[in-house]
């Protein structure tokens, strides 16, 4: 990269905003997931929205790749700036913009931490209700958005998209966007903020976002439940759907799992799949919808699951992949994040066993199954190259199954460069229209690039 266009790009911003130190680029070089690094030249911790349209254009003029990041908790390697080129650090820019607690909407900079803004509302009775489980300590509102995630109340409120009002945006040219308004109900124009939500930044940069929030419920039941096997506890899932039981959070552990929680954090767990349950709403409706759960689950052969003393089931459920990757030291994590019908559950849940038990692989079955979404983590040996190659061809035949079933191959993580070679397989040729749509946002393609798809 030319030295004199890094000398132009810190004289964009502040000195303590720009750095080309090793230690920094290292950092930028990596997400969550288990794909080796790439270090960019350069990490840029804008500040404005002016800066980062100053930036951006530098980058359009000199054809300079620009992989924006958050908290770079992705798993699927979306933030691993690949092209090399500079990073966009938006983690500084945490300020609210805006804030109608009484129209339950709030706008905020890119790089507000998701808990962080439910603290702040908090005190209003409100909050915003995408939780991702193990990592809203640290992802930012712009990760959010760009990848739109979802967490365990995603079943009853929805994913981070259903609740984006406005954006505004920096195209891959460096010009600013808004796009929509705080109206809840909109019908003309088409929905270019549904088309960034999902986008992994490679549209454009998001530089504020005006989103909706919901009301703390009035009062929260969690209730969890063990079964004899797999499968019954796929088919409550699916019964509870079918009934219309509505559930605030239902989440799914197989065996596997509840053996690892044992293990790291001596919980003392039933080691049987189990179903951790919440429910919203003033206490009669705790009451029937907790009935109505327990008499489906006992129809399937399920009891209650007891915890010990002081024990909640989110607390166990936040240790879930801590507890998979401590069973193993040293071996790494094969993950999918499939989606698909609910009603095919309890077929994918018993394929995924079928596929463990029949190439020997131990596998973790688990996910937010309200919606349909489920985890197979595998851990295999990376030295190993038959253990790693057969882990590699396990997963990808259980997310070819998730398409046979009409499902997705990412319900959850986003595509990153993990599961690009099946993009289109789900996407078949509509995918030649997405990089189209991606010319007219970002024609020279630099930004983040060779995510989700080749151009
Ligand atoms: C332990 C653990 C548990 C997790 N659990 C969940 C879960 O339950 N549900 C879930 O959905 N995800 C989960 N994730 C994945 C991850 O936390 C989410 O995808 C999160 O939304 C990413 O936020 P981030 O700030 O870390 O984004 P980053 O990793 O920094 O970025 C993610 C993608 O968004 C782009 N991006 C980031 N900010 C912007 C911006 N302002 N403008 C344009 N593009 C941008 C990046 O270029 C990248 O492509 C988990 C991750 C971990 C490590």
């Amino acid at each position: 990269m030319l030295i004199g266009f890094l000398k132009k790009l810190a004289a964009l911003v502040p000195a303590d905003q720009f750095s080309t130190q090793r230690d920094q680029l290292v950092v930028a070089a990596q997400d969550e997931s288990t794909l080796p690094g790439v270090r960019p030249q350069a990490v840029v911790w804008a500040a404005s929205t002016d800066q980062i349209s100053r930036i951006v254009r530098l980058c359009y003029e000199n054809k300079v790749p620009v992989t924006t990041r958050g908290a770079g908790t992705a798993l699927e390697g979306s933030t691993i700036p690949l092209a090399k080129g500079i990073v966009l650090d938006l983690s500084r820019m945490t300020d609210i913009q805006g804030y109608w607690p009484d129209d339950l909407q709030i706008q905020v900079m890119p790089g507000i931490i998701y808990d962080n803004l439910n603290d702040r509302l908090k005190r209003d009775g409100l909050f915003f209700p995408p939780s991702p489980g193990g990592s809203g300590d640290v992802a930012t509102i712009g990760g959010m958005v760009s990848t739109n995630a979802s967490g365990i109340y995603s079943v009853r409120y929805g994913g981070t998209r259903e609740y984006v009002l406005a954006l505004e945006i920096v195209t891959g040219t460096g010009e600013v966007l808004k796009l929509g308004n705080r109206a809840v109900k909109r019908s003309s124009g088409y929905n270019l903020i549904d088309l960034i939500a999902g986008s992994e930044g490679t549209l454009s940069v998001i530089s504020s976002v005006t989103i909706r929030l919901a009301g703390l419920p009035e009062g929260r039941r969690q209730v969890a439940f063990r079964f004899p096997d797999e499968v019954s506890a796929a088919k409550a899932v699916s019964e509870m759907a079918r009934y219309g039981l509505d559930v605030a959070a239902v989440e799914f552990l197989g065996r596997k799992v509840m053996e690892a929680l044992n293990l790291l954090k001596d919980y003392g767990l039933e080691e049987t799949p189990a179903l951790f349950l919440e429910f919203h709403g003033p206490e009669a409706v705790l009451q029937s919808n907790g009935d109505v759960a327990t008499s489906i689950c006992e129809e399937l052969g399920g009891s209650r699951l007891e915890l010990a003393e002081g024990i909640r089931p989110w607390e166990i459920r936040h240790y879930v992949t801590d507890a998979i990757k401590y069973r193993r030291p040293g071996y790494t994590i094969v993950r999918n994040d499939i989606a698909f019908p609910i009603s095919r559950l309890p077929e994918m849940v018993a394929y995924c066993n079928e596929m463990a038990d029949e190439h020997h692989i131990m596998m973790h079955v688990f996910g937010h199954v309200g919606m349909g979404l489920l985890h197979a983590l595998m851990l295999a040996n990376r030295e190993d190259t038959e253990e790693w190659r057969q882990a590699l061809e396990v997963n990808d035949q259980i997310i070819r199954k998730a398409v046979e079933l009409d499902g997705t191959i990412s319900g959850e993580h986003g595509i990153g460069l993990g599961h690009k070679n099946l993009f289109e397989l789900e996407h078949g040729t509509s995918v030649a229209l997405m990089r189209k749509i991606k010319k007219q946002f970002d024609p020279r393609n630099i930004l983040n690039p060779g995510k989700i798809f080749d151009m």
